[in-house]
């Protein structure tokens, strides 16, 4: 079944590098804009191996193509203008971008230094109308940032990128799936996202020249020919896919934290072991709430002369049940304990990446399905009936809270405004 409800965004930077540079030039005061000369931005000239990284549309209109070498980009232009590349800046450029696209998603996932997907689903309610919001953005990044933007919306990846690419540059385009036989189909088929210079005469030599001849093509000829590349691409063709969106990129937190100062001396393992479940408890719930998981346990305690000692672990898969990481954190526990008594905990979950993908390896895969149930019941619970509604037995009559620590707004940049 095809998800039509999702409203993925495609943002994409007209002539990044030759935009970013050309936007830079602006805000220092040069008034020249390289965007309206023949200009590239080219690697090393004198060491004769330099290519066309990026061009201008005057140098464009000059024959002058992105890979080129350039020498032969100059003997199509005397008095081409070539900038050396500024890779400081285009990573500047690109981090302005995600941080402006962030007010309007909290879910971005990056493709390249210059095209990101943006998951719009849901934020009608906030921005409007997903082409109004396009418009809205594309405008803004234009007047703040200083360069323009290809917007595609539609309800997957790759329809939003082939949305993006319809019309050029500054401008807004849909692809939906509806859309897809009037606006897609009658393009040259290396049009197509993935159909590159290989697949092209594979395909020319079928009798297929355009994205519509390949989506009516004999499914079976194209299996048969180009193999699961055929597959994926036919499948395109049709506006299908079935990739899903990473929500890895979106990390408002580089990691989370939770620390107690224990109103007592702490002086035996036992109740060292219940703190630390607490601190747990907590800190893998504030994740979980974030769909992420963690690759780095860190513990660190401090006794009453205040000396603090920390041990981190960093494991192969990422987790974010209470378990996994109390069972990590009681190790390095173990590993730093002197036996003095203890003032203070605390934990640090780090190495944040998508709960998506989850595989743990200190328990087998049942056990770990079974663990994410639970938490994510316990958590429902706690959330509607109170952070005490639900308590490990562990605690009972321990005189400790089950649940140590709060919560610091400020590891929320985004998502407090937002959600
Ligand atoms: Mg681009």
């Amino acid at each position: 079944m095809e998800n039509n409800s999702k409203i993925i965004m495609h943002i994409d930077v007209n002539s990044a590098f030759l935009s970013w540079q050309a936007a830079y030039n602006d805000q220092v005061g040069i008034d020249k804009d390289i965007r309206n000369i023949p200009s590239v931005i080219g690697g090393n000239e004198e060491k004769r191996h330099g290519i066309v990284l990026a061009k201008s549309l005057p140098a464009k209109r000059l024959g002058i193509q992105t890979g080129e070498s350039l020498m032969d980009a100059r003997m199509k232009c005397k008095n081409l203008l070539v900038v050396p590349p500024n890779y400081d800046l285009y990573v500047k450029a690109s981090k302005a971008l995600i941080t402006l696209l962030k007010e309007y998603s909290p879910y971005i996932d990056i493709f390249s230094i210059d095209e990101c997907f943006l998951d719009f689903t849901g934020m009608e309610e906030h921005f409007g109308d997903p082409i109004k919001a396009a418009h809205k953005i594309k405008e803004r990044i234009k007047s703040e940032l200083g360069f323009t933007v290809n917007i595609g919306i539609s309800s997957n990846k790759l329809l939003a990128k082939q949305a993006g690419e319809l019309q050029k540059p500054d401008k807004v385009n849909t692809l939906f799936l509806e859309e897809v036989k009037n606006k897609l189909w009658p393009l040259p088929v290396e049009e197509l996202f993935m159909v590159g210079r290989k697949t092209k005469p594979k395909l020319n030599r079928l009798g297929i020249y355009t994205i519509g001849d390949l989506a009516n093509s004999d499914f079976k000829i194209i299996d048969t020919i180009l193999k699961s590349h055929g597959r994926l691409v036919y499948n395109y063709a049709w506006g299908r896919d079935d990739s899903t969106f990473n929500y890895n990129n979106y990390i408002p937190f580089k990691s989370v934290g939770n620390g107690s100062t224990i109103p007592f001396d702490v002086e035996d393992r036992e109740t060292a072991k219940k703190i630390i479940l607490s601190l747990c408890e907590t800190t893998s719930r504030r994740i979980r709430r974030s769909n992420v998981a963690c690759g780095v346990i860190s513990l660190g305690i401090r006794n009453l002369d205040l000396f603090y000692r920390s041990h981190q672990r960093k494991i192969l898969s990422s987790i974010n049940s209470t378990e996994e990481i109390y069972q990590i954190a009681l190790e390095l526990f173990d590993d730093i304990w002197d036996g003095t008594p203890i003032r203070k905990f605390s934990l640090r979950l780090s190495q944040l990446t998508s709960s998506e993908k989850i595989q743990s390896s200190l328990f087998d895969k049942e056990e770990s399905i079974k663990l994410i149930k639970i938490n994510e019941t316990i958590d429902t619970i706690r959330e509607r009936f109170g952070d005490y509604s639900v308590t490990r037995a562990t605690f009972l009559h321990s005189g400790l809270k089950p649940m140590l620590g709060g919560f610091a707004a400020e590891d929320y940049p985004v998502m407090s405004s937002i959600l």
